[in-house]
């Protein structure tokens, strides 16, 4: 898996947020996760090796913007030179996952027209509140392929009208020392929210807390994965 970091640090903006892996693990080192910062690898996209291949090779995922917010205010003046990166790169796809969907129409480039075909956007939801906040304009921006992430799951979630035109759900349980609980029967209700309208869904990770049938397990960051993975409940639509 590809990962393009262009700048590192966020601010904290919805409840999703409250135990954000980025503070978490820059809390080892001692750093301070609000001062954001550009990267090294802020040029990966287009970078080449001495005989002018590229690093990031063709037909490549890259997954973009994982240590902040690709759409985070403090990022407007990096933002324009990242989108050039991925002009160049059509051969690529560059995966990014959002919780400023509401910033996205400031934050496109000029000729973005309907979307680029090798940008997907996972705008990520929460609970119902950020779900009904953020997800009736995600349903009508202009973006070629959309995806939504409900993580970390903090409750049941209705995801209704806004699963036409989704091309995938993922759900996932919050990690870390103060994870909040999942309960199954939201992941479960989600699931089945999704093949009713064709919509691919995966359930990526337990979180630390998961609840089920009223037994609450705590799951170690290392079984996280693959324990959502043995529960077999990942559906995709036939095409
Ligand atoms: S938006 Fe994402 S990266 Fe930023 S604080 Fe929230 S969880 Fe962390």
């Amino acid at each position: 898996m590809a990962v393009w970091n262009p700048w590192h640090g966020c601010i904290k903006y919805s409840e999703g947020c409250d135990n954000c892996y980025v503070y978490r693990m820059d809390k080892k080192y001692e750093r301070d996760s609000s001062k954001v910062t550009i990267n090294k690898s802020f040029s990966l996209p287009v970078q080449k090796y001495k005989n002018g291949e590229y690093k990031i090779k063709s037909g490549d995922i890259l997954y973009t913007c994982f240590s902040s917010d690709f759409f985070l205010d403090d990022a407007d003046v990096w933002r324009t030179k990242a989108w050039e990166m991925m002009r160049e790169r059509r051969d690529i796809n560059f995966l990014i996952i959002t919780k400023r969907i509401l910033r996205f129409m400031d934050c496109i480039p000029p000729d973005w027209g309907d979307g680029y075909g090798n940008v997907i956007i996972f705008c990520t939801v929460e609970n119902q509140k950020r779900a009904d906040e953020r997800l009736p304009v995600f349903s009508k921006l202009p973006i070629k392929h959309k995806g939504i992430v409900c993580s970390p799951l903090l409750g049941p979630i209705d995801l209704g009208d806004y699963l036409c035109g989704i091309e995938q759900v993922t759900v996932a349980g919050e990690s870390g020392y103060n994870a909040r609980v999942c309960d199954y029967n939201w992941i479960l209700s989600i699931r089945e929210q999704c093949m009713e309208q064709c919509v691919d869904f995966k359930f990526s990770q337990t979180g630390a807390k998961l609840r089920k049938d009223g037994k609450l397990y705590y799951i170690k960051r290392k079984y996280q994965h693959s324990q959502a993975g043995k529960a077999n409940i990942n559906y995709q639509k036939l095409i």
